[in-house]
C-alpha cells in the first residue's frame, strides 16, 4: 500500500533527493567511496558546500552582508547560540509555543528577557497582535512556524530592530525579507533535510561584537571565518540538503513552494470547514500552512481512535497531533503533494460517511 508521510519532523523528502543521496552514499562523485567515508577536506566535498550556500542566497534572495553556515546541535542549540553571540543587554520574544518558550528560558541566561506577547493563555492557538516592539533592544526572536500548534506568520514583521528569527518549520516555503534579521536559523529536519544539520543565515556586521567572552564553538564567526569547516561538518546531512535546494529551484523555487503551500492547506482546511466530524484548532487568520491541526467536533470525540485507525490503514502516517494539542496534525511541508493531502481529505470523507 502506498503511504502518505505527515510526520511533523523528521518529515517527508522528495523521493529523487533520497535516492540521489543514496547513490552518493554507496560511491561519491565515482570516486569507489562512501559520502559517508570522505574527508569534509577532500576537494570533492568543498563544491557541496559551496553550492549548497549559493542555492541558499538564491533561493531566499538573501542580501550581500550575510553569511550561511551549517551547525549541528539542531535548532535547539540556537536557542542558547543566539543570545550567547547577540544579547548584549536586552531582547523581546514573541512567545507564540513552546519552541518560543525554550529560547526565551536560554536567553535568560544572557541578559534581559522581554516577553513581548504571550498565546500562551489560550495553548497557544492565536499569534498575538497587540504589541509594539520597542528599539533599545538587541533583537526581536520570532517562531514563524509554530510546528506544534499549527500557527504560523507568514510575512516578516516591521520593527524598529532586526529580529531573530526561528525558521525550522517553513524555512524555503516563502519569500521572506532577509534584511529584516539578523539571524535566520533552521534546523534541517521539518522542511529542508534528514536530521544533523542546521542552517543559520547571519548579517556579517553582527558578528564578533560581544563583550562576555564567547566560547569558540559557540562563536558565529568561527564557523563564518573558516566556511563552516572549523570542525568536522555534518556531511551527509549537508549533502541531502543540497539535492533538496537542486529540487526547489528545479520546481521553481521558493514562489512555486508557497503556492504548492497554499492550495495543500487549501484542500485541507477545506475539508476540515466542511466535514461535520472535524474542527480546527487555531485561530482562522493563524492557520498554519506547514502543520494543519484538527480535533473531532465535540460531540464526536468519542470517535477519534477510529478514525486514527482508519486513515492509518489507508496509508496515512504521522497524522497524530502533538501531545500537548490532541486530535490531528498533518504535517504538509515543501515535499508533501497534492496527492498525499487528496488521499487524507478522502480518508476524512469516507469516514463521515460512515457515521
Ligand atoms: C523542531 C523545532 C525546533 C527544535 O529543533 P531541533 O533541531 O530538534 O533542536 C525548534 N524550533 C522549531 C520551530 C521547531 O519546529
Amino acid at each position: 500500500m502506498k503511504k502518505y508521510n505527515f510526520n511533523a519532523g523528521p518529515s517527508m523528502l522528495p523521493r529523487e533527493v533520497i535516492e540521489n543521496t543514496a547513490k552518493q552514499i554507496l560511491n561519491f562523485n565515482d570516486s569507489g567511496l562512501s559520502l559517508m567515508e570522505i574527508s569534509h577536506r577532500a576537494k570533492d566535498f568543498q563544491p557541496v558546500i559551496d553550492e549548497s550556500v549559493a542555492l541558499i542566497k538564491e533561493l531566499l534572495d538573501v542580501p550581500q552582508g550575510y553569511s550561511v553556515i551549517f551547525l549541528g546541535g539542531g535548532a535547539s542549540l540556537q536557542f542558547t547560540q543566539v543570545p550567547c553571540n547577540l544579547l548584549h543587554t536586552k531582547a523581546a520574544y514573541l512567545n507564540t509555543g513552546v519552541w518560543a518558550k525554550k529560547a526565551m528560558k536560554e536567553a535568560k541566561l544572557y541578559g534581559e528577557v522581554l516577553e513581548l506577547a504571550s498565546s500562551e493563555d489560550k495553548n497557544y492557538t492565536y499569534i498575538p497582535k497587540d504589541w509594539t516592539c520597542p528599539a533599545d533592544i538587541d533583537y526581536l526572536h520570532v517562531t514563524t512556524n509554530n510546528t506544534i500548534y499549527g500557527t504560523e506568520t507568514r510575512f516578516d514583521y516591521d520593527v524598529p530592530v532586526l529580529m531573530v528569527g526561528d525558521m525550522s518549520s517553513d524555512i524555503f516555503s516563502r519569500e521572506v525579507d532577509v534584511a529584516k534579521y539578523q539571524c535566520i536559523y533552521a534546523g534541517a529536519q521539518k522542511n529542508l533535510a534528514m536530521a544533523g544539520v542546521t542552517v543559520i543565515i547571519i548579517k556579517d556586521d553582527v558578528l564578533n561584537k560581544m563583550t562576555r567572552p564567547v566560547p569558540t564553538m559557540l562563536n558565529y564567526f568561527t564557523h563564518v571565518d573558516k566556511g563552516s569547516m572549523f570542525n568536522t561538518p555534518p556531511v551527509v546531512p549537508i549533502y541531502s540538503a543540497l539535492e533538496n535546494l537542486r529540487w526547489i529551484k528545479k520546481n521553481g523555487g521558493v514562489k512555486a513552494m508557497d503556492k504548492l503551500a497554499k492550495q495543500r492547506a487549501e484542500l485541507l482546511y477545506g475539508e476540515i470547514d466542511r466535514n461535520k466530524l472535524f474542527r480546527g484548532t487555531v485561530e482562522e487568520a493563524d492557520r498554519s500552512l506547514m502543520n494543519i491541526c484538527f480535533v473531532m467536533q465535540d460531540e464526536y470525540a468519542e470517535l477519534e481512535k477510529e478514525f486514527f485507525d482508519f486513515a492509518t490503514s489507508k496509508g496515512m502516517v504521522g497524522i497524530k497531533g502533538h501531545r500537548s494539542v490532541g486530535g490531528f496534525r498533518a504535517s504538509c511541508y515543501n515535499a508533501q503533494t497534492i496527492e498525499g493531502v487528496e488521499a487524507l481529505v478522502s480518508c476524512m470523507k469516507e469516514f463521515e460517511a460512515n457515521h
